[in-house]
């Protein structure tokens, strides 16, 4: 993910003269160079911008460069926002705006109307505000001292929300098989998705995939085996069911590089030609960055390439859930997440080392017994996320969620397993899901924030819905009907 960096525009006019503005632009170089070293992504200074044609270049710039991935402007000094609107009209990369100022305080004995003259971001800020606003360009605001850390962490936080956004306009999804029969929240308009979110979602035949997997050696099977044993412990002896696995794997990672996928869905529905659902090869894969969606599920396949590209190092403690069955006991009402194999490790506990077991399954066509990765979940704050095709439009619902080390062994259950609270509570946490349409399929992240998931809806231009410890659901019924009315009127 190294590949992405951020441009730093800031604004003035030509009126200063050229001290002034020599002074901003060494500046404006030198808060990039400090920030770049406390943020996630590089930050470069490029201009300081003081016309209409300068700043529609920069913005041209910016949309071609594929290693940009937003910019962030600030108005050092005054720039009169009419010399922004071609170019912010014209812009399609995300845009922070950062209001801050160069220096921290108010210098009492050297403050003169030199000083004002320099120093103007207060006002600065409020003109190229005004045009955010009026031209109804989505933005990022964020005001606050630019040394300071928790600030810093805000831009880190949008920037990688930011990439997301840029690995959602080129993602490339493969289907292997189409979704589940009768089932409805795993469908949506793909040509909708495509021109709203830049996914490119299409389907590959399973007997391509057999051809291939046909065609995988056992000398690359040993390779890959060695590395399942070097990260897990490995709980069976059904050997040829682990080779299996990796023969399944090895043969959908040539297919997605070879077509540029990062994200892939299949169903048991549609295994014709395979011997067991893969399993332990999906989480493998997971493991290693690629999204996946069972039953055919592209949009939670997606959902998952993408918070794991926005997460830590560009591959996250984020994945592919379900909602599988609730603990109502009075006093310790938990949900309980799994799937019926593929649950990526990088949820797991750090004190729980994910074993490779393999058992019946009875659900789909496998005519052998699926390896699988068994193990728990870890503690923490996390979120779901669920993004719901409404007819129209898109609606993205995140959950605040609180990870408990499950509080049941379940010695029998043959899946990995997440435990969590919903906000506000287990039961009106889960009436609120409902009443929003939110599906059992999740992405699930300890990483990626809501804020970052509202940042990215805002930028993809979608209905954003977050049910968070405060939520009632009154209150929620009430936006869900606004919405729906605003969102027939954009
Ligand atoms: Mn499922």
């Amino acid at each position: 993910m190294s590949k992405y960096n951020f441009w730093f525009v800031v604004g003035s006019q030509d009126l200063y003269g050229e001290e002034v503005l020599q002074t901003v632009a060494v500046r404006a170089a030198e808060m990039a160079e400090t920030m770049s070293k406390s943020l996630p992504y590089p930050l470069i200074y490029k201009v300081t911008a003081m016309s209409n044609a300068q700043i529609t270049d920069i913005v041209k710039e910016a949309n071609y460069d594929d290693t940009c991935a937003g910019i962030i402007t600030w108005c050092h000094t005054f720039s009169p926002s009419k010399m922004w609107i071609n170019g912010l009209t014209s812009l399609q990369k995300p845009w922070c705006h950062f209001a801050t100022q160069y220096n921290e305080a108010i210098p009492n004995e050297e403050i003169d109307m030199d000083f004002m003259n320099l120093n103007q971001a207060a006002h600065g800020d409020r003109e190229h505000g005004f045009i955010g606003a009026r031209l109804r360009t989505p933005r990022k605001v964020i005001a606050g001292y630019w040394k300071r850390p928790e600030v810093l962490a805000r831009i880190g936080s949008w920037m990688k929300a930011a990439v997301g956004v840029s690995v959602s306009k080129s993602l490339k999804v493969m289907r292997f098989g189409d979704n589940m029969r009768e089932v409805a929240v795993t469908e949506g308009d793909k040509v909708e998705v495509q021109a709203k979110l830049g996914w490119q979602v299409n389907t590959w035949a399973v007997g391509d995939l057999v051809k291939m997997m046909n065609e995988v050696t056992d000398a690359e099977i040993d390779a890959l085996v060695a590395e399942y044993a070097a990260a897990y412990d490995i709980a069976t002896d059904n050997t040829a069911a682990i080779r299996y696995q990796a023969r399944e794997e090895i043969a959908m990672k040539k297919m997605l590089d070879a077509n540029g996928c990062k994200a892939f869905s299949n169903t048991f529905q549609d295994l014709y030609g395979m011997e067991q659902l893969p399993g332990l090869a999906s989480q493998h894969l997971m493991a290693q960055g690629y999204g996946y969606g069972g039953e055919g599920d592209w949009k939670v396949s997606a959902m998952t390439a993408i918070m794991k590209a926005m997460g830590e190092g560009g591959n996250g403690a984020s994945a592919f859930m379900e909602d599988y069955t609730y603990h109502l006991a009075e006093g310790e009402e938990y949900s309980l997440g799994a799937h019926m194999l593929e649950v990526c490790p990088s949820l797991a506990a750090a004190d729980f080392r994910p074993r490779i077991e393999t058992h019946h399954l009875g659900i789909g066509m496998n005519e052998k017994d699926p390896a699988r990765l068994v193990f728990e979940g870890k503690a923490g704050p996390a979120i779901v996320v669920s993004l719901v095709d409404m007819g129209g439009r898109l609606r993205l619902i995140v959950q605040d969620i609180e990870c408990v080390k499950p509080i049941l062994p379940m010695p029998n259950l043959p899946v990995a397993r997440v435990m969590w609270r919903a906000m506000p509570n287990l039961t009106d946490g889960v009436e609120c899901w409902i009443t929003a349409g939110g599906a059992h399929h999740t992405v699930l992240s300890y990483d990626v924030t809501a804020d970052q998931m509202k940042d990215w809806a805002r930028m993809m231009d979608i209905e954003f819905v977050h049910i968070t410890k405060d939520t009632t659901l009154d209150a929620l019924e009430k936006e869900l009907f606004l919405n729906d009315l605003a969102w027939k009127l954009k």
